[in-house]
């Protein structure tokens, strides 16, 4: 159990004591965005400053998705499976069609360009909601420097009416995001402000309210060492976050209840395989996975 951190009782029964860290693949600049493609049993993954997207699977090992891919970042899928990118340098949200074409679909608010967004997850009604700091205009390593013209947001966009309205805007540096299993709760990762001595750092987490607004926002963790980037839950209502040694647990009290350690820091990770119980994580220059005995919410 030494590749596990054992702090609650009750993580033991989500992990596996015969499981394994697997090493996927290693020599990448800096991996992010993975996604799960079961229904072709493979991941999707960011290999960010090498502005590509690269793919993994058990049987076809590992090839380049997509080059180009103007400096991808966080990836997720809509409700009719097709994939939901946020690019850096594009500096929007855009969707690749079943037939391989590619349609942007966020672009500017009020007429202002998005800064660089960064992750993305859609909610069981359909609506994308991502979050836009200013981490991928501010270096030429992860898209190319460029002027901000909007502050650090975080949005809802209705694909149906096109839509596109501010959900929370009092985040510095907002990052991943993730739904609770019963979408009644939204957690958004606070990474600060990129150059910050001492970046405010921690996980929120809001009441999503019947009108699709958040309320009630309120500090949910802080991650140690390191910080969260990427989040997800799992369907019995953990909350799993990338950390500086691997992915924590939290229980929806936000209480630690263990880790899994990985020997270079996440960035993040997705659930997936075929019961939606394996862990991939995006480690620094390497990708890694894991089973697990939990399965990932149905909508990551
Ligand atoms: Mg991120």
């Amino acid at each position: 159990m030494d590749r596990y951190e054992l702090i609650q009782p009750g993580f033991k029964k989500l992990v596996l004591p015969n499981a394994y860290l697997e090493t996927l693949a290693e020599g990448f600049r800096w991996t992010e965005g993975p996604v799960w493609f079961g229904d072709r049993d493979e991941l999707l993954f960011s290999d960010l400053p090498n502005n590509r997207v690269m793919r993994w699977s058990e049987s076809g090992g590992l090839n380049v998705f997509r080059e180009n891919s103007d400096f991808e970042n966080g990836h997720t899928r809509d409700r009719e499976g097709r994939l939901v990118s946020c690019s850096h340098r594009g500096r929007r949200i855009h969707r690749t069609e079943l037939d391989g074409s590619i349609t942007a679909l966020v672009e500017r608010y009020e007429g202002k360009r998005l800064n660089s967004p960064n992750d993305v997850v859609v909610k069981s009604d359909g609506t994308i909601w991502f979050s836009d700091p200013h981490y991928g205009i501010q270096t030429d390593y992860e898209g190319g420097k460029q002027e901000a013209e909007l502050p650090a947001n975080v949005y809802c966009f209705d694909p149906r009416d096109g839509s596109l309205i501010v959900v929370a805007d009092d985040f510095q540096g907002p990052n991943g995001l993730c739904f609770s299993p019963d979408e009644r709760r939204l957690y958004i990762v606070e990474t600060g402000l990129q150059f910050a001595t001492q970046p405010i750092q921690h996980i929120r987490v809001f009441d999503v309210r019947d009108d699709g607004q958040l309320a009630n926002g309120r500090v949910f963790c802080t991650i140690s060492p390191g910080n969260a980037d990427g989040i997800r839950c799992d369907e019995e209502g953990h909350l799993w976050s990338s950390a500086g040694d691997g992915v924590h647990c939290l229980d929806p009290g936000g209480e630690l209840l263990g880790k899994i350690l990985v020997p270079s820091t996440v960035a993040n990770f997705t659930f997936g395989g075929r019961n939606r119980s394996r862990l991939f994580l995006c480690a620094t220059r390497s990708v890694y996975a894991i089973y697990t005995n939990v399965r990932g919410a149905s909508r990551p």
